[in-house]
């Protein structure tokens, strides 16, 4: 055969590599701590099909003993039955600790804390407590006699029983807020209202939610503010709802799967990869508590779990309730 070896690009020389900066790698996971805690949400299902994919993630992830796992409520209150329904079955039928979110949306006061109430008396005790979001991307207007804000929504819960009460955090701000300052103190308010935990929106740029961590101690919050986790299975749909929601998207994580449309497999070596850099990267800067958004799918989250030292429990031994 007869080839041209001579490349047109012009390569660096070993002295030039030795010229440029050194790297170091990230820090080795250190084998004798005790793994983070994770917590894993899903999405109540919508047709069968769904309901089965939800359930072959629940148990794939089920033994990895995870410190609660979460169901989400439709906009606008859409899936109050389904997501009751699904809450309901993790209890009866599985040893993981559930958490219903619930909404302010389209529903009076009085209506949400039955749905409260109906929870507690299934044995659950944490709630996810969120305003929510109107229906068709609408502005967001409070119900006539409903509670306005999320931060009325925990005070609303204190009153009717000793739940667990987790919120949302914004390390990039939620979308309609006056200013960061303003969304900051709106997060102080909820936990001081009486919420355990703040949960963050998803982030791809670990650096700001770094920084958001330190303005949350400035401000005088001492409450974990867990980093949600969202590992990429189809870029192009993870794009158009960041923009939703108000999360960037770097560029590196766009060329990363530039390209990779008509190749899952790719597509999901990036995916896996992307994630473990971050949750490396966050376990390197003392983050132990993970919430993965898992889109009701396991195998990334699994793999992710593992890469975070986490492993599965025999059945006898999960989490305790
Ligand atoms: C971890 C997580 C889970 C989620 N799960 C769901 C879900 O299951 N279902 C769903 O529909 N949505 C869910 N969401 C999305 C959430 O409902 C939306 O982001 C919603 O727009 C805001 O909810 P919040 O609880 O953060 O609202 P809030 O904390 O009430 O804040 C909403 C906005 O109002 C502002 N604000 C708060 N109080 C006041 C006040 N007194 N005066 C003026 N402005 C004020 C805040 O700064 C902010 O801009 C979730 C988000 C996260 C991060």
């Amino acid at each position: 055969m007869n080839q041209d070896h001579t490349s047109p690009v012009s390569h660096s020389s070993l002295p030039d590599w030795l010229r440029g900066p050194r790297v170091h790698g990230l820090p080795a996971l250190d084998a004798t701590a005790a793994p983070p805690a994770l917590s894993f949400e899903f999405f109540p299902p919508r047709t069968e099909a769904l309901e089965t994919q939800l359930w072959a993630c629940v148990r794939r992830l089920e033994p990895l003993a995870p410190h609660f796992v979460s169901v989400t409520y439709g906009a606008g209150g859409s899936t109050r039955e389904r997501t009751h329904q699904t809450v309901t079955r993790i209890v009866s039928e599985t040893n993981l600790t559930p958490a219903a979110h619930l909404t302010c949306v389209a529903a009076s006061q009085g209506e949400v804390l039955d749905v409260a109430r109906r929870y507690w008396d299934a044995g659950v005790r944490h709630i996810v407590a969120l305003r929510g979001d109107m229906p068709n991307g609408d502005a967001y207007a409070p119900h006539p006699d409903g509670f306005a804000y999320a931060a009325d929504l925990v005070a609303g819960l204190r009153r009717i029983g000793d739940f667990e009460i987790s919120v949302a955090a914004y390390p990039e701000m939620h979308p309609t807020a006056v200013s960061a300052e303003d969304d900051l103190d709106n997060l102080k308010r909820k936990l001081d209202a009486g919420a355990t935990r703040a949960i963050t929106q998803y982030f791809f740029d670990t650096g700001v939610y770094l920084r958001f961590l330190d303005r949350c101690l400035a401000a005088g919050i001492t409450a974990p503010i867990v980093p949600g986790i969202m590992p990429v299975s189809n870029f192009a749909q993870a794009a158009k709802f960041s923009a939703m929601c108000g999360a960037s998207v770097p560029g590196w994580l766009a060329q990363m799967f530039e390209g990779t449309e008509e190749d899952a497999e790719t597509r999901r070596m990036v995916a896996a990869i992307v994630a473990a850099e971050q949750v490396r990267l966050l376990r390197a800067n003392g983050i132990d508590q993970f919430h993965f958004y898992t889109l009701n799918r396991s195998d990334l989250t699994y793999a992710i779990a593992h890469i975070l030292g986490v492993r599965p429990k025999p059945a006898n031994s999960a989490a305790p309730k």
